[in-house]
């Protein structure tokens, strides 16, 4: 670049309002800054050049940050994602950060980094998710009389079998309507960080075996292996993961009525598998089934009722007691009866 490029160049990054700067890959220290980055951190340029990342870097980001610039090492990958930034007098900020390698000669050297504060997203997101958690609310309690009301009249209406029926219907539109309040009410404050498991002793395999009892009049459902030890777990949180992946179970295998479940303990963890042998999911689709609102395959959609949250939920829920949630599945009508469908495994952490 040219005397004068150059020089045009770095007025354009001095004026931009995003913090530019570059970071030295080894030592994490701040190589350069533009104006931005000043007026986000509350530090001066020549401070800033002093200081390594760390240290403008709420502790919690700190592990997330290393990891972003392994993957930049490794793989040289330009990566965006958000943090919070600790400023000058202690204010957090949140931040999104894309920020790219630089190489020398093929080794990257410096890290490019653009940041850019996010504060008013942040503010309309949680005023977005305080706005659905309020309406979700004033729904459910209207619709908890209703469903109440509707259990009344089915009771009445035990000899007039038409009418039973619409009541039945419509019992079954309010539990769905019902069931998606619930859901969003649980999505709305995972995402302001107020979703919280309250772990307890309890004993596992009455958790399971409460979960299990509804499915079983329309299913067989074999459960082998259990826990011996009381688990540190909240056990309506963990029967509710069960109940949702059982009702998947259920409604992704029309065909097979089979579901099984094991139960795994070794010292550290206990593993539950509930496998069954349904339509399967492709690998590409199980990458986002656990993403919110994801549902496989637009026309079963309208056939098989859901709104894509569960598996999110379950997912959250399943992180909060420090354990994994995942999938193992063929898909393939080739495949032999039996030999497709799908496993969701989920580990516990056992307390000592
Ligand atoms: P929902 O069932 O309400 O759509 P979930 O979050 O529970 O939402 O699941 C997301 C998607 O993952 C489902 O729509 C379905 O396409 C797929 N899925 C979940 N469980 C299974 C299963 N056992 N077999 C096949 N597909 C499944």
């Amino acid at each position: 670049m040219g005397g004068r490029e150059e020089l045009r160049y770095k007025e354009l990054v001095e004026s931009l309002n995003d913090a530019v700067y570059t970071v030295n890959i080894q030592t994490l220290k701040f190589t350069s800054v533009n104006h931005a980055a000043e007026k986000l951190t509350g530090y001066t340029k020549e401070e800033l050049l002093t200081m390594t990342v760390a240290q403008v870097i709420a502790p919690e980001f700190h592990q997330l940050v290393k990891q972003m610039i392994a993957l930049k090492r490794k793989k040289g990958e330009s990566t965006i994602y958000e943090i919070e930034v600790i400023n000058k007098n202690e204010r957090r900020i949140p931040i999104e950060i894309s920020s790219v390698a630089i190489s020398e000669k093929g080794v990257s050297v410096e890290i490019l980094g653009v940041a850019r504060d996010i504060t008013e997203r942040k503010m309309a997101e949680r005023q977005r998710n305080v706005f659905i958690s309020l309406i979700t609310h004033e729904i459910k309690n209207p619709l908890t009389s209703v469903l109440m009301y509707l259990g009344i009249l089915q009771k009445r209406l035990k000899n007039d079998a038409s009418s039973l029926t619409y009541v039945g219907n419509i019992s079954q539109q309010m539990l769905a309507m019902n069931q998606l309040m619930t859901d969003l009410l649980d999505v709305t404050q995972m995402r302001v960080g107020k979703f919280r498991v309250t772990k307890e002793p309890c004993d596992f395999n009455e958790v399971i075996a409460q979960a299990v009892k509804p499915f079983q009049v329309s299913r067989t459902i074999n459960v082998t292996g259990n826990v011996a030890k009381p688990v540190k777990a909240d056990k309506t949180r963990i029967g509710q993961v069960l109940v949702n992946l059982l009702s998947n179970a259920v409604k992704y295998s029309p065909k097979n009525k089979n579901i099984d479940i094991t139960i795994q303990q070794d010292k550290r963890t206990i593993t539950v598998g509930v496998q069954d042998f349904g339509q399967g999911i492709t690998k590409s689709e199980q990458r986002h089934i656990f993403d919110p609102f994801y549902r496989i395959n637009k026309s079963a959609k309208s056939r098989i009722k859901g709104h894509g949250l569960g598996l999110y939920i379950c997912h959250e829920i399943i992180k909060q007691h420090k354990g994994k949630l995942w999938v193992e599945s063929k898909k393939g009508e080739s495949l032999p009866a039996g030999r497709q469908g799908s496993t969701f495994f989920f580990t516990l952490p056992v307390t000592k």
